[in-house]
């Protein structure tokens, strides 16, 4: 069946503002956020606690199996630092929040991060790893890099989103 609202892929190295951009996104679309680390805790989609990098180590098959049903029905925004176990049936728009390594380092750093999981989400911004991780899971035209620096970079990527999702809705009615 033909989704009638879209589904959006917001991600990012861990601190680049995935979290704060779907939750503003949220309450101007009404789209739903789905934090993917919520959907892992909840409903138990993992094999355990990585105790060296403070983590879940995630069951992705699980992890699907919880999502699928609600994702199918399109409208959400699924909120996560990867994003290439998605299907691309699921997914209509996948957008790459990017940082300044000084400014994720500070905010990295009042999450109390410990220093093994900073330095490697650090190179991981650096290296570009989720902007490769998406160009190569996804067509180019759905996968968009956007700068989240400031509050002002925030405004402009939600406003942004805001109109590709206007596009999406008319282009779907027309069809
Ligand atoms: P993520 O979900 O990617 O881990 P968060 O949304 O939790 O990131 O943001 C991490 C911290 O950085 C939060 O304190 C948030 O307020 C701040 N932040 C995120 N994006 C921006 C931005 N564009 N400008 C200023 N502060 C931001």
């Amino acid at each position: 069946m033909a989704r009638t609202s879209p589904n959006i892929v917001i991600t990012g190295t861990p601190g680049v503002g995935k979290t704060t951009h779907c939750e503003l996104l949220a309450e101007r679309t009404g789209l739903k956020h789905l934090s993917v680390n919520d959907i892992v805790k909840d409903r138990e989609c993992h094999e355990g606690w990585d105790e060296e990098y403070e983590s879940w180590i995630v069951d992705e098959d699980k992890l699907l199996d919880a999502m699928e049903e609600q994702v199918l029905q399109g409208g959400c925004i699924l909120d996560w630092h990867a994003c290439d176990l998605f299907p691309k049936s699921w997914v209509d728009l996948v957008v790459v929040l990017r940082v300044d390594s000084m400014t994720l380092y500070d905010r990295l750093s009042a999450r109390k991060y410990p220093e093994i999981k900073l330095q490697e989400n650090l190179d991981s911004e650096i290296m570009e790893v989720l902007l490769q991780e998406a160009r190569d899971s996804y067509d180019e035209e759905i996968v968009v890099e956007l700068q989240s620096n400031t509050a002002d970079d925030m405004d402009v990527n939600v406003d942004r989103i805001e109109a590709w999702l206007k596009q999406w809705k008319e282009n779907n009615a027309a069809n």
